[in-house]
């Protein structure tokens, strides 16, 4: 079949059946997916965004416990906030979150927005993030674009689209009877089925609409992962450790708190520790030293049962796992 398909109301028809069947049947049990709560949908979003769905889980649920309403996370200090986002990196989406949620205390009285222009007048909500809170939490016929879905309508379509045609036929295909299913059905094909490298075309619910049968030459399915060596530095004395808290004006991770690096050319040193860290398209191998830290007079001693507590970048909760201090 031709993608001319698209265009035929009873092909689309058939489409959205044999798509929410399949969503129906296979779809993964996840906390979110358990409720209407435009708020923790939010949430979910929001974690979902950089970090994988295995990982936000027990963030997900720990974050609602703390906060399991817009308006104590309106009413939260920052530092409290970004405690409880400490694992899942990328702090700047905590820090549009708690802003966001004053927003929505001060400007719709603590209801979360049921549409897309309300909800992208708030922070770190665009128009991915506003299409699914508005169709998934208020049932609003509105159609999603993320990786996976661009990648699924690309194949099924037969060549690469620009993001305007992508979102053209993502709207086409939507099914204004149960949109919020539809979307997180063409998400859920993308993320176990239509996967980047080796699509699962033989269990595909959709195959017979689909053009590509297979990966889509011409498109990249993956960037290429940089690697790069980084050294810190772990010091222990009368149950505290060192740490330094990153300056307020940084762009990257302000104000949270992490180990010193090493000073360079430490790199013949033997570790004490080592791991593997990865950001976004590098790869870190990361290696833990003991060091003298006189150079580092910016850090303080932190007692080892209060480090936890202290808003941590990813990378300083990793090491001090990995070293047993929280
Ligand atoms: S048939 Fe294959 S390439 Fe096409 S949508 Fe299904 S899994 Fe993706």
């Amino acid at each position: 079949m031709g993608n001319g398909w698209i265009d035929d109301a009873r092909q689309r028809k058939l489409f959205q059946r044999k798509l929410l069947a399949w969503y129906e049947l296979n779809r993964r049990d996840l906390p979110w997916r358990r409720t209407q709560d435009p708020y923790r949908i939010w949430i979910s979003e929001i974690m979902l965004q950089q970090t994988r769905v295995t990982a936000v889980i027990p963030h997900y649920h720990k974050f609602l416990r703390r906060f399991p309403t817009v308006h104590k996370l309106a009413a939260a200090r920052e530092s409290s906030v970004l405690a409880a986002w400490s694992g899942l990196g990328y702090y700047r989406r905590a820090r549009t979150l708690h802003a966001a949620s004053k927003k929505t205390v001060k400007n719709f009285a603590g209801k979360i927005p049921n549409n897309r222009e309300e909800l992208m007048t708030l922070p770190g909500i665009g128009p991915y993030t506003s299409a699914a809170i508005a169709s998934i939490a208020y049932g609003q016929p509105v159609a999603v674009v993320d990786g996976n879905v661009r990648r699924v309508l690309q194949r099924l379509i037969g060549k690469p689209a620009a993001d305007r045609q992508v979102w053209q036929t993502a709207e086409r295909l939507l099914t204004h009877e149960n949109p919020g299913n539809f979307n997180q059905a063409l998400m859920e094909l993308g993320a176990l089925v239509c996967v980047p490298r080796v699509p699962k075309c033989a269990s595909c619910p959709v195959t017979a609409h689909c053009v590509t049968r297979g990966p889509l030459s011409g498109i990249a399915n993956k960037t290429p992962q940089k690697k790069r060596t980084i050294s810190y530095a772990l010091n222990c004395r009368n149950g505290s450790v060192f740490l330094i808290k990153r300056p307020q004006e940084t762009s990257l991770m302000p104000g949270m708190w992490e180990l010193p690096q090493a000073a360079a050319g430490n790199i013949a040193t033997t570790p004490i520790l080592s791991l593997r860290h990865s950001i976004t398209v590098t790869d870190y191998k990361v290696r833990v030293l003991r060091e003298p830290i006189s150079v580092q007079s910016s850090g303080t001693w932190v007692k080892n049962n209060r480090v936890g507590t202290l808003p941590l970048t990813g990378l300083a909760r990793k090491i001090l796992r990995a070293a047993k201090i929280i």
